[in-house]
């Protein structure tokens, strides 16, 4: 089999659908035909005929089946090879039968490779040829004139010429076109491959434009927006919600002390605080330097207090130590609020930081509320 460039699947396809049509065609005719010749009572003929058909059948059925391809197609056009001889041979009264010969080019030319069907067509038209040459009344068979062989042979040759250049012209369309898909696949693919990429790198993107680097919480934006959603579902359902606003305190002494990788560290030790002492569902940011908040969703202001007492013990209680050993104690100052019923985010935020400033004022390492 010849792939030339197309898939061989589609070629086998392109096979079996021509010769379906050549026996949706061929086998009424070869069986009108059959019915004329036993009406004459040409029995050989009928035998001919009979044989095409059960072979052309047969080997159709074998092409559907399965493996054997070309040597099923080749077998029929044997078959009929032999039967348009035959034809020329005993043309009957003015040639007819004859004509049928022209039926051999176009379907050994269309169901071969083309290149093969040629040379079927050709070899065919020699005997047949030969036939009309020496045939005559001596042997039997139909007597040709000159001029009947000569337009016999080159209307044959014309027809072969024509179907063979229409065939390969097909080809190569076909092979351009199946080569133009194979294209538009693989950069379809490497699209679709880069859409998934850029979709991934978006949501890698998003989650770490929510994030503060330094210590994984939500950064100020990300806070607020998380913020808002809750508010606007305890305005809407009614669940309690406490804000926090927390600042740590003299931490520029901090920085002044030790460092700023040193008051990184604390930043980092500070948020891991958090979240140990605090739930999942709770909202914790950096919304500043040193400065984070907290929505303690489903949380009145009496839950929220022995939350506020642990966490200010703990960040009391649990120095940052540096790593070459330096112990940092450093503590915090918090502000909260109750969310109230038609607070907005500004309103809630103003509460609590004046909170937080109360609270600062007061002596830092303490929580006021607002
Ligand atoms: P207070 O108790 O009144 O809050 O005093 P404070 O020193 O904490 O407050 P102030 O606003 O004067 O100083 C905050 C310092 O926090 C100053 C700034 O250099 C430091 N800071 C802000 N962001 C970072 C950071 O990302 N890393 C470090 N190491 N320091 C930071
Ligand atoms: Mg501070
Ligand atoms: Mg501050």
């Amino acid at each position: 089999m010849t792939t030339h460039g197309t898939k061989p699947i589609d070629k086998q396809l392109q096979a079996h659908e021509r010769a379906k049509l050549f026996c949706v065609v061929g086998i009424p005719t070869l069986l009108t035909f059959g019915v004329g010749a036993l009406r004459t009572g040409n029995w050989v003929l009928v035998g001919l005929v009979m044989a095409n058909a059960v072979i052309v059948s047969g080997c159709y059925l074998a092409l559907v089946r399965g493996q054997t391809h070309f040597w099923a197609i080749r077998i029929s056009v044997a078959a009929f090879a032999v039967l348009a001889t035959y034809l020329v041979a005993l043309s009957g009264e003015e040639h007819s039968f004859a004509l049928w010969f022209f039926a051999f080019p176009v379907v050994a030319v269309m169901l071969l490779p083309p290149r093969e069907g040629v040379v079927w067509a050709a070899l065919c038209l020699a005997v047949a040829t030969g036939v009309m040459i020496l045939g005559g009344p001596e042997t039997g068979t139909s007597t040709y004139s000159m001029a009947f062989g000569i337009r016999f042979v080159i209307v044959n040759i014309l027809l072969t010429t024509c179907i063979y250049w229409f065939e390969i012209t097909l080809h190569r369309y076909q092979e351009e076109t199946s080569a133009q898909k194979s294209l538009i696949e693989a950069e379809s693919a490497r699209l679709r491959t880069e859409i998934a990429r850029r979709t991934s790198l978006e949501g890698e993107l998003r989650v770490l434009a929510s994030i503060d680097p330094l210590t994984s919480l939500l950064n100020r934006r990300a806070f607020l927006e998380r913020f808002s959603h809750e508010l606007a579902r305890s305005q809407r359902h009614g669940p309690d919600l406490t804000l926090l606003m927390l600042d740590l305190d003299h931490f520029k002494k901090i920085n002044d002390q030790h460092g700023h990788p040193a008051g990184d560290l604390v930043l980092v030790h500070f948020a891991q605080s958090l979240r140990r002492c605090l739930r999942n569902v709770d909202i914790i940011g950096r919304i500043g330097g040193e400065e984070f908040a907290v929505v303690l969703v489903d949380t009145s202001p009496e839950m929220a207090q022995p939350v506020i007492d642990r966490l200010l013990e703990q960040t009391r209680g649990t120095p940052a130590i540096l790593a070459d050993g330096t112990v940092v104690h450093y503590t915090v100052s918090i502000g909260s609020t109750e969310v109230l019923r038609g607070d907005t985010m500004e309103t809630a935020i103003q509460r609590a930081d004046d909170g937080l400033y109360a609270a600062k004022n007061m002596g830092r390492d303490r929580h006021c509320q607002r």
